[in-house]
Formats: C-alpha cells, sequence, structure tokens
C-alpha cells in the first residue's frame, strides 16, 4: 500500500503555496536521467560544444584584473558595462535598445517570476499560447494567475484566436493583465509567428489595449541565420522583451534580462533588489568579458548548426519511422519538435511503456493549464548526439506502434491506419 504523507506544514503556507506540488512528471524524470534512456524530454543546451578553455581564460582574467568588483555585491538594474554588451547582443537581433532600458536577471526565468509579482494578483487572467513554456506557466501559478491559451498552429498564435477569447472576456466583464508570447522556435511547438501574424499581434496588442511579454531565448538559434523583426521593435511602449545568455552562451551563468518601458522598468529594478539584491556580480563581469573579448557569434553559429543538424536527424527518422496517423511540427530553429499522436492515444499514459523501452519525452498536458495537450508530446533534439536521437525516435516509435496495434485489438479502431 502507498503511505501517504501529510505536509504538518500545509496549515501555515500561503495560499498562493498550498497548491504548489512536485508532478507526477517530474518523478518520472528521476529514471529518465538513467544513462541507458535516450531522454528527448530535458530542455538542456549542449555546453559540451563551448570552448570551455576561453571560458576559464576569461573568468581567471576578471578575478586578476577587476577581483574585488567582481566579489563585491553590484547594483540592482545591473552591471553598466555587462548592459552595454547585451544591447549589442540584441543588436545582433536588429533589436535596438539603450543598455539603460535594460534590467539583468537571474536567467529569463527570474524575468518572468518579477513579472509575474508585479502584474499578477490572485484571478488575474494572463494569456498565453497553447501550449506555452511550462517555466512561465509555473511563474504565473505560483502568484495565482488564471492562464487562458490561445491556440496556435505552425505559423503560431492564431490571431482570430486571440479575438474570440477577447470578446469572450469582454462578455464576461474581464481584462487580461498581459499576453505572454515566444515568437521565434516557441518552447514546446517548435514553431515560429509569421511576419504576417506579427503584424497582426501587434496591431491587436493597440485595438485590445494589451501588455505583450515577449520571451524570445531562441531567436539567435534560426538554422538559417535569420530573424523575423521582435514585436518590441514593432511597439516598444507595448511590449516587456525577455533575451538571455542560456542558449547563446550557458544556462549555469544565469544571465538574463528584461527590456521595458521606463515605469515598469523601474519597478522591476526594486522587485529584483528584494529578490536578491543584484545579480551575481561574478557572472556579470564573466559574461561582460566573454562578451567583449570572443568571438561569440562564432560560437552561435557552432551552436545553430550543431542543433540544426540533430533537428534534421530527428525529422528524418520520425519521417522513417512514426505511424502516419501522427504528425509533428517542422522547426526551423531552437530546440523542440511538438508531436500528436493519434486521436485518444495519451501521451503520459504512454510513460511508462516509453521508459520500459529507454526512451523519455514530456508529454503535452505539462504545457497547458488548462489540462489540454493529452494526445501531444515534446520532443527536444538538442542534447542528445543524432546517433542517439535516431535510436530514441526508433524506440518511441516501437511503443506507438504497440499502442496502435493494442487499441485496434481491443476496440477495433477503424480510424487507425497502416504503420510505415
Ligand atoms: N523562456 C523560455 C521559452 C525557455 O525555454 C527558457 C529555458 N528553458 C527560459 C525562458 C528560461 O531560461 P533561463 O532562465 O535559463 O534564461
Amino acid at each position: 500500500m502507498t503511505e501517504v504523507r501529510l505536509d504538518p506544514y500545509q496549515g501555515r503556507y500561503a495560499r498562493r503555496a498550498r497548491g504548489m506540488t512536485a508532478s507526477e512528471i517530474r518523478a518520472l524524470f528521476a529514471v529518465a536521467t538513467r544513462p541507458e534512456i535516450v531522454s528527448l524530454a530535458g530542455g538542456m543546451p549542449y555546453t559540451a560544444a563551448l570552448d570551455n578553455e576561453a571560458v576559464a581564460a576569461v573568468t581567471t582574467a576578471v578575478l586578476r584584473d577587476q577581483g574585488a568588483a567582481a566579489l563585491q555585491y553590484g547594483g540592482g538594474q545591473g552591471l553598466e558595462a555587462l548592459r552595454v554588451r547585451l544591447a549589442d547582443v540584441m543588436t545582433a537581433e536588429h533589436l535596438d535598445a539603450n543598455p539603460d532600458d535594460l534590467v539583468v536577471t537571474n536567467g529569463g526565468q527570474q524575468a518572468l517570476d518579477l513579472i509575474s509579482r508585479l502584474f499578477l494578483n490572485p484571478g488575474d487572467i494572463v494569456l498565453a499560447e497553447g501550449p506555452a513554456y511550462v517555466g512561465a506557466l509555473g511563474a504565473f501559478s505560483a502568484y495565482q494567475g488564471h492562464v487562458v491559451h490561445i491556440d496556435m498552429d505552425e505559423h503560431g498564435l492564431i490571431p482570430e484566436a486571440l479575438d474570440d477569447t477577447m470578446a469572450a472576456l469582454q462578455h464576461a466583464g474581464r481584462a487580461a493583465k498581459f499576453l505572454y508570447t515566444v515568437p521565434n522556435h516557441q518552447n514546446p511547438a517548435g514553431v515560429s509567428l509569421s511576419m504576417a501574424r506579427r503584424e497582426a499581434l501587434v496591431e491587436r496588442a493597440a485595438r485590445y489595449d494589451l501588455l505583450l511579454v515577449e520571451d524570445n531565448p531562441y531567436g539567435l538559434l534560426d538554422f538559417k541565420g535569420e530573424q523575423l523583426p521582435c514585436l518590441h521593435t514593432m511597439a516598444p511602449e507595448r511590449v516587456i522583451y525577455l533575451g538571455t545568455l542560456s542558449k547563446i552562451f550557458s544556462p549555469g551563468i544565469r544571465i538574463g534580462w528584461a527590456v521595458a518601458p521606463a515605469p515598469i522598468r523601474t519597478k522591476l529594478t526594486l522587485l529584483k533588489e528584494t529578490a536578491d539584491l543584484s545579480q551575481s556580480n561574478l557572472t556579470q563581469y564573466v559574461a561582460e568579458r566573454w562578451l567583449a573579448t570572443q568571438p561569440w557569434l562564432d560560437q552561435v553559429a557552432r551552436f545553430r548548426e550543431l542543433y540544426r543538424e540533430r533537428c534534421d536527424a530527428m525529422l528524418e527518422e520520425l519521417t522513417r519511422q512514426l505511424p502516419n496517423d501522427c504528425s509533428w511540427s517542422i522547426p526551423t530553429g531552437g530546440f523542440f519538435v511538438w508531436l500528436r499522436l493519434p486521436d485518444g492515444m495519451d501521451s503520459k499514459e504512454l510513460l511508462p511503456s516509453a521508459l520500459n523501452a529507454r526512451v523519455a519525452y514530456v508529454p503535452g498536458r505539462a504545457f497547458y493549464a488548462d489540462g489540454s495537450g493529452g494526445s501531444e508530446m515534446r520532443l527536444s533534439f538538442c542534447f542528445p548526439t543524432s546517433e542517439r536521437i535516431r535510436e530514441g525516435v526508433r524506440r518511441l516509435a516501437t511503443v506507438i506502434r504497440d499502442q496502435d496495434a493494442l487499441r485496434a485489438a481491443l476496440y477495433g479502431d477503424t480510424t487507425r491506419r497502416s504503420s510505415s
């Protein structure tokens, strides 16, 4: 019999923390990290492709030349010299930002937390793509925000779906605090917002007086090195833009940033100070020197090439192995493929069989606040080698085909087509 352990502190927690529990999926992930399992689950950047000698040299130089300052407290807005370099990173994305407009945060994740803390009262509505980044959903729910999803297709968020939601909210006398979106190579859907949709979204933001939170970790990881304009460039007064060094340098260094209209930026800086006084000064100095002295755009190109090759391997193997009643997104950058299983097949129910077959993924429901996504899953191609990815997809295909065959035998599923 399973022992049910009650939390003796439950009654003392703030209301917003009472519902916070580790998901069942997290428990399954303990299994997924075993070496025999091909994990297509995690979204970890492939940091082994970094020039570690260069990072070591940069870190040594910081400690040698600027040690006293780097080991000291920093300011709430972040190191000015770093903000200048981060503005250069944005220039590479054709985004023209003033270093004074930036607040440095502990990864993009902290910016999401600070934004939630700044804007959300319990029950406030946040609009987000469906599916949405799980860490953003976690931040919104930690402040008791109520997420309403806007449907996406292969061109990103659907403007007409936003119209429908806005009409329903208006009818109910409700307003949304902001709309959260990842326009470039979205996590988890692996699609980007088309140019026409960007224009449509910005136009609707003005029409509905909506604030947009534009989260852009993957913009520079476009496989062709192309970039569409950021929403921030198109409507700076309506957009809080979030950047991070996690995918183009290192997630361990924990450098992210927010660019926001002045009054919001001031509040974010104050909130940052209450969260942790300041970002680690040491990692800010290291990041600043890395960006100032290393050919970081070459490093980005190396990452881009590596991820492109792994993505190609995944797509090729999916086409070769999966039954043709499955469908998936075709990424043009980033880390993720979004896979739709045959109707009625549940990705969470399938996970134990997948783990038995030594392959892991993230079930789709993790990316929705409303319980949808049951027949979907996220596959990541960023970390395993192409060989391992191919092997992982072969294992997954066997599990899906077995399940398909079982369903056909049990229910005489006539919608099932031949498994190629
Ligand atoms: N936003 C998105 C869409 C992400 O995928 C991630 C990382 N998985 C983050 C934000 C946060 O990354 P970090 O805190 O490392 O900057």
